[in-house]
């Protein structure tokens, strides 16, 4: 037996038709890949098991000490990774309905990782898990009570890994624990959502019961009056499977400006196009509305932490959505954003800017360990 991989963690993500896979020996990566258009006309594999057994065949396992895996929607049920056992597969499957893109698919890889590795602990890590400290004045919605809790419609927020690892990454950045620490974190990337983190305890957050309200994404609308639902169908002659399709595949940047990467939209505007220009001031107004908002909720802010895609790259898009706050103690300084240094606002700031690399797949890795601990 190779020492080298005792203790090692493989972490699965998978997607409808993908299979990310990342193997850990503490923090350092042994193997990563991902395998695509699985079950489509010349994808990579048939299905998830054809998938995941190509992915096993090519790594060395010795020492395996358990497999991770991503699953998008915990529901009311788990609010902390779950060791995976019949009656967690259950439980993830009953919570279909609340997320019927994902959990499927995050069921099919536990599923063929139970059967392809069995002598092997499985741990079910949730994107939702880390929002289950909000308390019920953020995660309920005023709507008739017994009906919200017949259909379990109530906020449950999504992200919950790299809020978790960002804001506890902006806690070491300020050499506080993060106990001490009030953080919002700004995860911005094809899907985007905001936290109110509070002494490491997420108190709010922009998605809701499912991921598509809150800041404006790459083609999610983000809010958006519900009854606009109402007039599409009744005024527009719209079925309820085009306005899904309207405010979660076509909305956002896509909806505004015809394509869903913000890098394609920062060029245009800088050429002048007005789409462009429109859906980077509403991107970015949105942003700092829930700033405000959350700086309300926290009654102190330590730190706000830019994450992911867009937020780790967008120097402009971290200076407009925080421009003009300096009487909030919040500032940006130019040449540090510019440089995307760890802090971004100037020194002797109240507030500290921060960009963190978010690591959804290291969070999980740490998160199945402490489960099996
Ligand atoms: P993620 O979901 O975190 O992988 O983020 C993906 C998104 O980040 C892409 O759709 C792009 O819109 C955005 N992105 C990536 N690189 C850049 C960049 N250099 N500038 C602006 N946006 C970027």
């Amino acid at each position: 037996m190779s020492g080298r991989l005792a203790g090692a963690v493989l972490v699965l993500n998978c997607g409808s038709s993908s299979l990310k896979y990342r193997l850990f020996d503490g923090a350092d990566t042994l193997a990563h890949g991902l395998v695509e258009r699985i079950g489509e006309p010349g994808g990579d594999a048939a299905d998830h098991g054809a998938a995941l057994g190509s992915v096993l065949s090519t790594l060395d396992l010795t020492g395996l000490a358990a497999v991770g895996h991503r699953v998008v929607h915990g529901g009311p049920d788990f609010s902390a990774p779950a060791v995976v056992d019949d009656a967690v597969v259950d439980a993830v499957r009953r919570l279909i309905p609340l997320a019927p893109l994902h959990n499927p698919a995050n069921l099919a890889g536990i599923e063929v990782a139970r059967r392809l590795l069995p002598n092997v602990p499985q741990v079910a890590v949730f994107d939702t898990a880390f929002h289950a400290t909000m308390p019920e004045a953020t995660a309920t919605y005023a709507i008739d009570v017994e009906v919200a809790r017949r259909l379990r419609v109530r906020k449950y927020g999504f992200h919950g890994t790299s809020h978790a690892y960002v804001s506890r990454c902006a806690a070491t950045l300020l050499g506080r624990p993060p106990a001490e620490v009030n953080v919002i974190t700004l995860h911005l990337g094809n899907g985007a959502s905001a936290c109110a983190v509070h002494g490491g305890r997420s108190i709010a957050t922009t998605m809701g019961m499912t991921p598509l309200p809150g800041l404006v994404m790459g083609t999610r609308s983000g809010d958006i009056d519900p009854a606009v639902v109402f007039h599409l169908h009744r005024v527009g002659g719209m079925s309820i499977d085009e306005i899904d399709n309207l405010l979660n595949r076509d909305g956002g940047l896509r909806g505004l400006a015809g394509e869903n990467d913000m890098r394609a939209v920062l060029r245009r505007r800088s050429e002048g196009d007005a789409a462009a220009t429109l859906a980077f001031d509403v991107y970015c107004t949105r942003i700092k509305q829930y700033v405000g908002a959350y700086l309300a909720l926290l009654g102190r802010l330590d730190a706000i932490a830019f994450t992911a895609g867009v937020g780790e790259n967008a120097p402009v898009v971290r200076a407009a959505a925080l421009a003009g706050l300096a009487g909030l103690g919040i500032a940006v300084d130019p040449d540090r954003n510019a440089r995307a240094e760890p802090v971004i606002s100037p020194p002797g700031s109240p507030v500290t800017v921060c960009v963190i690399p978010t690591d959804e797949e290291f969070e999980i890795a740490e998160q199945t360990r402490h489960a099996l601990a």
